[in-house]
């Protein structure tokens, strides 16, 4: 049997990732796992336990002794913690920004890492994240880098929200995506930059249709498509 094929999709907020590693799971008949869930997921349980994301002992302290689950269903990403599925509720700015502090931190790494690992183990998958092609998983067979101009994805971005009932100025909501880029660009353990063997794919003027195709395109060329599944 040869190995379960797993593709990484990494790149900025609002590239495109989501979509496109959901369209292309169903696809190729891997399972869609959506990584960056996993650090939202641990910032809610911050916040909610009213620790500041800042505090860095505090917050490795109540993350070690939180039991984190991934799970999917219906070609969907779902978050558990301490058993309660917290999916539908890690969208809003305020775990947003609690994300991008929380994920700096090496102890809620460490942990959450082994969890997107654990979860891969015997199945093939669509990963996405910001550091699935360097860190999670280098053997990948396919690496993807995602990467859009930053007001093409303010747009999209702000689209997506506001069917979530948040009302938010493109300005504002370019400023938010750039000053993410930065803190997940700087940080010094697992920064946002593309592998070395990975193929960048800017979706500025791309359908994620587009996008989709193009990948399955090498995925084919590669003769990869039996591993997962079939192409469909
Ligand atoms: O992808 P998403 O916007 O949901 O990710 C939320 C935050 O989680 C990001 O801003 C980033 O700081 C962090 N993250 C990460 N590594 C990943 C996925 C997400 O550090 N693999």
């Amino acid at each position: 049997m040869p190995e379960p094929l797993i593709v990484t999709i990494d790149g900025p907020a609002g590239a495109g990732k989501s979509t496109v590693a959901q369209m292309l799971a169903a696809r190729l008949g891997l399972t869609y796992v959506d990584s960056g869930a996993t650090y939202r997921a641990a910032a809610l349980r911050v916040l909610e336990a009213g620790i500041d994301p800042h505090d860095e002992a505090a917050v490795g302290r109540l993350i070690g002794r939180t039991d984190v689950r991934v799970e999917s269903s219906g070609g969907e990403s779902h978050v558990l913690i301490d058993g309660a599925d917290v999916t539908a509720r890690l969208r809003t700015p305020e775990v947003t920004l609690a994300a991008a502090l929380v994920s700096r931190l090496p102890e809620v790494r460490a942990k959450l890492i082994q969890i997107q690992r654990a979860f891969a183990r015997g199945r093939g998958v669509v990963m996405e994240g910001r550091d699935i092609g360097t860190v999670v998983f280098p053997q990948a067979q396919l690496k993807i880098f995602l990467k859009a101009d930053v007001e093409e994805r303010a747009r999209r971005r702000l689209n997506q929200d506001s069917h979530d009932g948040h009302k938010a100025t493109l300005e504002k909501t370019a400023y938010e995506i750039g000053r993410r880029d930065q803190l997940d660009a700087e940080r010094k353990i697992s920064p946002l930059t593309p592998a070395s063997d990975a193929i960048e794919i800017d979706s500025t003027h791309l359908q994620a249709e587009q996008v989709v195709g193009q990948i399955l395109e090498l995925v084919r060329k590669k003769g990869w498509a039996e591993r997962g599944g079939l192409v469909r």
